[in-house]
């Protein structure tokens, strides 16, 4: 692994701050230097790149990421796809995520027991290529709720989206084998969703015991909870039990509230808001236009998570970018799009907005003092990117404009061909 020097580049470190002219030396896998004027580095030895110009920034964290989702317009065509093809759809995503400036991403739940463990194992192996990444688990879900999608006569588990339990031991069983299987997290869908209209976003599906079962055995195995929770009642419970990691939380009252403020520094919410937006406003191709949207109540969930989201984010709940991309509706790898959302309608400042994907994303990686800024001693996960992210989002989910990524001190996408003239190798 070659040192490399990036040279002539306006540096955003990720916390927030603005940008400001610089040079970062990469040796091995860490960010070694950083110096706030090009002649502060010596380049001997190292691969200098002369950024231009561009903006050197930290690698972006999706905290909310379904590798195993195939840009389907419903669930059961995500459970339907056959194993062996689901596997390597899952291995091209997740290149695919990599190459588009995501080195992190959590999983946040996967379709069949096993794919996000076994495309983890496979990344961290160096097999294929991929983002840093948290394995889920399926969605353990009750009969009845969001993820279960047995038919009354084909009662088969392996036609569920969700693994379905009933009861605390039933509960326990499934986390134990998931566990087994070596996730990093589980995943329980403790309110429904306006996507299957049997079980809205506003209905609350597990019991305090079945939810007690889980905690009890993440924590026995030192591992995650985490919870599809979109009424206010789940986010509650989910906070009652401890569950560190929140998707959604569309809905809240000054209780929940509180309740998040209180345990911000455990607690993350990542609330996929760009599928709520999606489905109101470009879901026709796939016959659900905008007034079936509303009738589903995708309206009054959309306005409720904006509310409950400023003012998350005003008690200084820490928000996380991403999330539910690749469904038909939200395809995968236009998950930045969330950043500006943030901006347009939440109130984030471009500053804020970026440090949910960086600083807050090597937190959520578990890795909160070596990831997810750039900053001496750090782990070199890098994007150079033609243009300024801060007055202008848009550019990081412009392939184009991707000038270079660099995960763990490697090169995933290589800087251009055109701009190579201007690099020079030091002596
Ligand atoms: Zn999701």
């Amino acid at each position: 692994m070659a040192d490399v020097l990036f040279t002539n580049v306006r540096i955003l470190d990720g916390t927030g701050a603005s940008p400001y002219p610089g040079s970062v030396l990469v040796q091995g896998n860490r960010i070694r230097q950083v110096g706030r004027s090009t002649a502060a580095i010596s380049p001997t030895g190292a691969t200098v790149i002369d950024g231009a110009g561009a903006t050197l920034m930290p690698g972006l964290c999706e905290a909310h990421t379904h590798f195993s989702w195939n840009d389907a317009a419903t669930l059961s065509a995500i459970q339907t796809m056959p194993l062996e093809e689901h596997v390597l759809w899952c291995a091209k995503v997740a290149k695919r995520y990599l190459e588009a400036g995501f080195t992190s991403c959590v999983g946040a739940a996967c379709a069949k027991p096993r794919l996000d463990v076994v495309i983890r194992n496979a990344i961290d192996a160096g097999q294929i290529p991929g983002p840093r990444y948290l394995a889920a688990s399926q969605e353990i879900t009750v009969l009845g709720a969001l993820g279960d999608e047995t038919l009354p006569h084909l009662p088969f588990p392996e036609f569920s989206f969700g693994v379905n339990v009933s009861g605390a031991e039933e509960m326990r069983k499934a986390v134990r084998l998931f566990l087994k299987y070596g996730v990093d997290s589980i995943k329980l869908n403790l309110s429904g969703d306006n996507f299957t209209p049997q079980s809205p976003a506003e209905t609350n599906w597990m019991t305090d015991a079945e939810v007690a079962a889980a905690m009890d055995e993440v924590r026995m195995r030192g591992k995650r909870g985490t919870a599809h929770a979109r009424s206010a009642a789940s986010v509650k419970q989910a906070l009652r039990h401890g569950i560190d990691v929140i998707y959604h939380a569309s809905f809240t009252d000054e209780e929940t509230l509180d309740m998040l403020e209180a345990a911000r520094d455990r607690v993350f919410v990542a609330p996929g808001i760009a599928i709520l937006y999606a489905m109101l406003h470009e879901a026709e191709p796939w016959c659900i236009t905008h007034d079936k949207a509303v009738q589903m109540g995708y309206q009054i969930e959309w306005d409720a998570a904006i509310e409950s989201l400023k003012a998350m984010h005003k008690r200084g709940v820490r928000i996380l970018f991403g999330g539910d991309y690749g469904f038909a509706f939200t395809p995968h790898c236009q998950n930045a799009r969330d950043l500006e959302f943030f901006v347009k309608y939440l109130g984030f400042t471009p500053g804020e907005a970026i440090r949910c994907a960086t600083l807050y994303g090597g937190q959520i990686m578990m890795k909160p003092g070596e990831l997810g800024q750039i900053k001496e001693g750090f782990l070199a996960d890098l994007l150079l990117v033609d243009g300024d992210p801060m007055a202008n989002l848009g550019v990081l989910r412009d392939p184009k404009r991707l000038l270079a990524v660099m995960k763990d001190g490697v090169f995933a996408k290589q800087p251009g061909i055109a701009a190579e003239r201007a690099w020079g190798r030091a002596a």
